[in-house]
C-alpha cells in the first residue's frame, strides 16, 4: 500500500515515520508513506493557498487551483482519496480495516475554514472524522489514520502485538492486564490469572471486558451481535 498525504506541513507529517511499528513497518516496505506540499503547486506569485469565503464570514477558505493540481499529480483510478474533516463519518476500527485493502491512499488535510467544496464534489471519497471537535488542521487527523490504517495491513503487527484481540473487536474493549510484579504497593495481580488455568482466565477476561464496555462505551454493546 501507498499513502500520499496533501498537507501546507509535511514536516509535521513526516515525523510519524521516525518511530515504533510505523518506522519499523516502512523500513520492511510494508507500505510506503509520502507527504506532498499543496503550496507547492500554487500558481499566485505569492504562493497563496487561501482566501475570503463567498457569501463573507471571519476566516479563510483552502481555494481550489492549488488543491485540484497537487491531488492530480498523484490521483489514479485506484486511488482511493479521503479528506480529514470534522464534517465527516467517524473513524473507527471497522473504517481502518476497510480503507488498510487500499492499493492507494490519499489523505487531503484542510486548514483555516476548510476546503472549497468543489474540491470535495470533485475529488473526494470519503469525509472522515476523528472525533467531535474541531483540530486547527488536518495533519494530526491524518496521522491518528495512518496509524490506525498501518496496524490492519498484513504483517505490520507481529504476533505479540496481534490486532485481534483489541478494543474494538467483537463491540467490546480490552480486558484489564497486568504484569510483573505480582504485587505492586500492595495491589495484586488477581490470582486467576496466576493460576494457568485458561479456561477460567477467558471466563475472566470476557467479565473484565465487558464491565469495561459497561462502563466507559455501554453504546458498544447495542451493536453486539
Ligand atoms: N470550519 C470547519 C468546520 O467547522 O467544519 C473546521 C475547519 S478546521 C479549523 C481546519 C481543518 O482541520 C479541516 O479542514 C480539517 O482538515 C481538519 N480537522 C479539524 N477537525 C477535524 C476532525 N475532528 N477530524 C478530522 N479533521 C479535522
Amino acid at each position: 500500500m501507498r499513502i500520499d498525504v496533501l498537507t501546507l506541513f509535511p514536516e509535521f507529517v513526516d515525523s510519524i515515520k521516525e518511530y515504533s511499528i510505523i518506522k519499523r513497518a516502512i523500513d520492511e516496505e510494508k507500505f510506503t508513506l509520502n507527504t506532498i506540499n499543496i503550496r507547492d503547486f500554487s500558481k499566485n506569485k505569492h504562493k497563496k493557498v487561501d482566501d475570503y469565503s463567498y457569501g463573507g464570514g471571519p476566516g479563510m477558505v483552502m481555494t481550489p487551483q492549488p488543491l485540484a493540481d497537487c491531488i492530480e499529480s498523484v490521483k489514479t483510478e485506484n486511488s482511493f482519496l479521503v479528506y480529514l474533516s470534522p464534517r465527516g463519518k467517524k473513524l473507527t476500527a471497522k473504517t481502518s480495516k476497510s480503507l488498510a485493502s487500499y492499493e492507494h491512499l490519499i489523505l487531503l488535510c484542510g486548514h483555516y475554514e476548510g476546503i472549497d467544496q468543489r474540491i470535495i464534489d470533485l475529488y473526494v471519497d470519503q469525509e472522515i472524522s476523528i472525533g467531535d471537535y474541531v483540530l486547527t488542521g488536518g495533519e494530526l487527523a491524518a496521522m491518528v489514520l495512518i496509524d490506525s490504517v498501518s496496524r490492519m495491513i498484513p504483517g505490520v503487527l507481529g504476533n505479540k502485538e496481534s490486532a485481534d484481540i483489541e478494543s474494538f473487536e467483537d463491540n467490546l474493549l480490552e480486558y484489564d492486564q497486568y504484569t510483573r510484579p505480582e504485587d505492586f504497593r500492595g495491589m495484586k495481580v488477581p490470582s486467576v490469572l496466576l493460576s494457568g488455568n485458561h479456561k477460567k482466565i477467558e471466563e475472566y477476561r470476557k467479565e473484565s471486558s465487558f464491565q469495561r464496555t459497561l462502563e466507559n462505551r455501554p453504546d458498544l454493546l447495542k451493536n453486539k451481535k
